[in-house]
């Protein structure tokens, strides 16, 4: 983050907990639900991890320690770990890819089986619901936020969210990025 802080595997369970926007969250537990994400849910996860700058060599052992819970070594190098080195620009055209934004998330349509996208726009009503109060948050502001992204004003629903998981403090701002919100996270919390 800005103030230093290195994220390192040992780190992300709690990291997660702590200051993973609910898209992450979701990505990240879908990914120890399954040990596997289809291609556009590793993507975006992939590039958040990035994002809150954990290493290629800390992110290549997360995913190979999930992968491998389901699949073989060999399977996973051959089909799988190419894509971890070149979302950190290690393969292919060398680019250092951006991890996703707020909009290109909610742009997403994700299918049956697929975990990315923005979960205030993705997951229905109940879903949601669940999710939210799965984070300790008050029934009465878990309304208010279900009626926000019903209403299709998802950052906003999400800045709702940080609000009431950090103690009333806000993105000034507004939430733009999961990483924004990752790094304004920490921020909160005093790393
Ligand atoms: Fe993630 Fe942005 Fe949706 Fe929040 S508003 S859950 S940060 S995509």
């Amino acid at each position: 983050g800005e103030v230093g802080e290195v994220i390192t595997l040992k780190d992300l369970n709690k990291a997660a907990a702590e200051s993973f926007p609910l898209c992450a969250k979701h990505l990240f537990r879908k990914m120890k639900e399954d040990h596997h994400l289809r291609h556009e849910g590793r993507r975006q996860l992939q590039l958040y991890l990035k994002g809150i700058g954990l290493a290629l060599e800390e992110a290549m052992l997360f995913w190979k320690t999930e992968f491998c819970k389901k699949i073989p070594a060999e399977k996973f190098e051959k089909e799988y770990a190419y894509a971890v080195r070149h979302a950190y620009g290690k393969e292919g055209k060398r680019v250092d890819y951006t991890p996703h934004t707020c909009m290109k998330c909610i742009a997403a349509n994700p299918g049956n089986g697929e975990h990315h996208g923005c979960p205030f726009k993705t997951f229905g009503e109940e879903g949601l619901r669940a999710a939210l109060s799965g984070m300790s948050i008050k029934a009465a502001k878990v309304n208010e936020i279900v009626e926000k992204a019903k209403g299709q004003h998802y950052q906003l629903a999400c800045g709702m969210t940080f609000e009431a998981t950090h103690e009333g403090k806000t993105i000034d701002a507004g939430v733009q990025h999961p990483n924004q919100y990752f790094q304004e996270s920490r921020k909160a919390l005093g790393y």
